[in-house]
């Protein structure tokens, strides 16, 4: 395990995930010994949402984001949401999330159903005045179109894969961009490039847990005091410490899930 004393807040996990069926009620409380200050679990489906609830509710430093990910729109309803947002009334819940478009995969749900699930919990959102965790892959000029129809709602661009120019379009909208440990693989340029222009404040850090793990990890069940090797990255590209870097990315995350 990590030898850390830095702080950090995982600004994205999914603890409901079955990997930590085994060991999850050992692990967090280990990990809040390790100096994770915070975690946001994101529900993905609406079972993951249930669980991520019941996690807030066991942890003091566990706080939970509701929605339906792209991948699952089809769950998403009349039922489903009013469930969702009975949820976010809930001290806890910090977010709606995760939410967005995910063209990767051709056997997700249509474009047009991904959409609407997306545009329905971005309303939602900007209803209960809470910030959006949103996921896009391979759908950045719709995501930014429908980013651009909610100017009330603030967010991150979670597990970010854009461009340098698509990141700063975010930000300039208002959103914060949360960076994994792909910013730690080889092949990572683009997202090296990315985190290059984001301004210092507007960065995030996440593992999305059980994937993503940075390298030394790489392939393995991701977990949060890995975040370290993330934050050591962004050190290096921005040019400050580790420690600068893990107390504006806490504070970031404070500011935008108001905790
Ligand atoms: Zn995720």
């Amino acid at each position: 395990m990590e030898e850390n004393n830095l702080l950090i807040f995982d600004s994205h996990a999914h603890y409901d995930d079955e990997s930590f069926q085994e060991d999850r009620d050992s692990l967090l409380p280990y990990l809040k010994s390790k100096g994770i200050v915070g975690i946001l679990n994101c529900g993905s489906t609406l079972q993951g949402t249930r669980d991520s609830y019941k996690l807030a509710e066991k942890y003091d430093f566990v706080y939970a984001a509701v929605g339906i990910h792209p991948e699952e729109a089809y769950e998403l309803n009349e039922e489903s949401l009013k469930e969702i947002r009975n949820m976010a009334e809930n001290f806890k819940v910090k977010a709606i999330g995760e939410i967005g478009l995910d063209y990767y995969w051709e056997e997700n749900p249509p474009k047009e159903v991904q959409k609407d699930a997306f545009k329905a919990q971005m309303k939602l959102a900007e209803e209960l005045d809470l910030p959006v965790v949103i996921h896009d892959r391979d759908a950045h000029g719709d995501t930014l179109e429908i980013i651009k129809e909610f100017p009330k709602v603030k967010g991150v661009l979670h597990c970010f894969s854009g461009s340098a120019e698509f990141a700063m379009e975010c930000v300039k909208l208002g959103y914060y961009i949360g960076f994994t440990g792909v910013v730690t693989f080889k092949n990572a340029r683009k997202v090296i490039e990315a985190a290059e222009a984001v301004p210092i404040d507007r960065i995030l850090v996440e593992t999305d847990a059980p994937y993503m793990a940075p390298v030394p990890y790489r392939g393995k069940r991701n977990q949060s005091d890995f975040i370290l090797h993330i934050i050591e990255k962004i050190a290096d590209i921005k040019g400050r410490t580790p420690e600068e870097i893990s107390g504006i990315t806490i504070e970031n995350t404070k500011r935008l899930l108001n905790i």
